[in-house]
């Protein structure tokens, strides 16, 4: 893992500097040699008009807040109850983890499995790995790993659906509420909250991460 040390500065690999300096379209794979670019400019593609990359170098820094956010509306969504249903004076409550093993109790075990997976696995995973790499990027550290942490980011993040279960909620709760009385809980106010934290956190590019390599730190 020491390839992290061969960087664009690195007068080892001028082939490879070469290489960094490129960027791909990401709509129609034409490819430019990246420019300098100050803040709060954007590099648009010639051909297709796509976004080719904006000034971001420093991007992840503004990543760290929304993830220790996240992970904190994550773990009170999983904490408290989701709803609590009032039929004819019988109390029922429930977390998610609750419907995820009533699911399962069910005989619905493929459901519960995507569940647990989409809403709970997927976005936990990749919280997690967030917070991995961006603890010590902002103590200008290399973590381990990078490289496999950025592709794993990559690859789990389209599994998470935080958003589409929160629709399903919401949908199932306006059909139940004409049987019975629902009250929305906690976790249902911060699911709604993650769901918005989760869309700013999702709009970084993590293509962004690999440019960290290329001003690694000494
Ligand atoms: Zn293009």
């Amino acid at each position: 893992m020491n390839e992290t040390a061969a960087t664009a500065s690195d007068p080892r690999h001028p082939e490879r500097a070469e290489l960094d300096r490129l960027v791909a379209c990401e709509y129609c794979d034409a490819v430019y040699r990246r420019m300098p670019i100050s803040p709060g400019e954007r590099a648009q593609c010639v051909r297709c008009g796509g976004e080719l990359y904006h000034e971001s170098r420093r991007a992840y820094r503004r990543l760290l807040p929304l993830v220790v956010t996240a992970l904190i509306l994550f773990i009170v969504s999983n904490a408290y109850p989701i709803v609590e249903m009032d039929l004819r004076g019988v109390r029922t409550q429930t977390t998610l983890w609750g419907a995820v093993q009533a699911l399962y109790a069910d005989d619905m075990t493929l459901v519960a499995v995507l569940v647990f997976a989409t809403t709970i696995l997927f976005p936990l995973t990749e919280m997690l790995m967030m917070l991995y790499l961006l603890v010590p990027m902002a103590e200008n550290r290399m973590p381990r790993g990078f490289d496999r942490i950025v592709r794993g980011i990559r690859q789990t993040r389209p599994w998470g659906m935080i958003e589409v279960f929160m629709i399903g909620v919401l949908v199932s709760l306006v059909k139940l509420s004409t049987m019975a009385e629902v009250l929305p809980g906690i976790a249902l106010w911060s699911f709604g909250a993650l769901v918005v934290v989760l869309a700013a956190m999702l709009s970084f590019d993590p293509r962004d991460l690999w440019r960290y390599l290329e001003r690694p730190p000494r």
